[in-house]
């Protein structure tokens, strides 16, 4: 096959169509690494908590905010870990509004904010993305059969059609 061959795309590139039906295909197989979702995740909070130590060591915000900020995003990240793709759209919307929010009331658009709201861009959208693309295909497939691709009762721990044991 195509194993050989195929590399995976840039950071500025979209995952291709490789990329995503080989993270669902290995999805229970695939190392903490390897996984979008977790990439994100991680991604995300480095990024986040980098710009909260700076921006605290500068006094650009105070302790109240660092907390309510978590507590949001806490929120927001626990949805996009299952797998909701609103999540994932609805976070990159309010991080995005939280930055040119922050910088157009404390009235300058400093250099820190700017950087860290450029590298969130830069790193965590792609995994966001392929995670949004990957989750609702590995669903889709637990529905399924793995040995006769037919339709599974959720309920069941052996396929109706052919009888393969369910692994769950
Ligand atoms: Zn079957």
């Amino acid at each position: 096959m195509t194993k050989n061959t195929s590399k995976a795309s840039g950071i500025f590139q979209l995952p291709t169509e490789e990329e995503v039906s080989r993270e669902v295909d290995s999805y229970e197989s695939l190392s903490f690494w390897k996984k979008s979702k977790t990439k994100a995740l991680y991604t995300f909070c480095a990024v986040f908590l980098f710009g909260l130590v700076v921006s605290l060591f500068l006094g650009i915000i105070d302790a109240s905010d660092i907390i309510i900020s978590f507590i949001i995003y806490g929120f927001f990240w626990f949805f996009i870990w299952r797998g909701s793709q609103s999540f994932i759209i609805i976070t990159l919307c309010a991080y995005t509004f939280d930055r040119v929010y922050t910088m157009l009331t404390y009235g300058d658009v400093n250099f820190i904010s700017v950087t860290v709201g450029f590298f969130f861009w830069i790193i965590v959208v792609k995994p966001l993305y392929t995670t949004y693309l990957v989750e609702p295909r590995v669903k889709a497939k637990r529905k399924h059969c793995a040995h006769c691709g037919k339709k599974l009762d959720t309920k069941s721990t052996f396929c109706e059609h052919c009888g393969t044991k369910i692994s769950k």
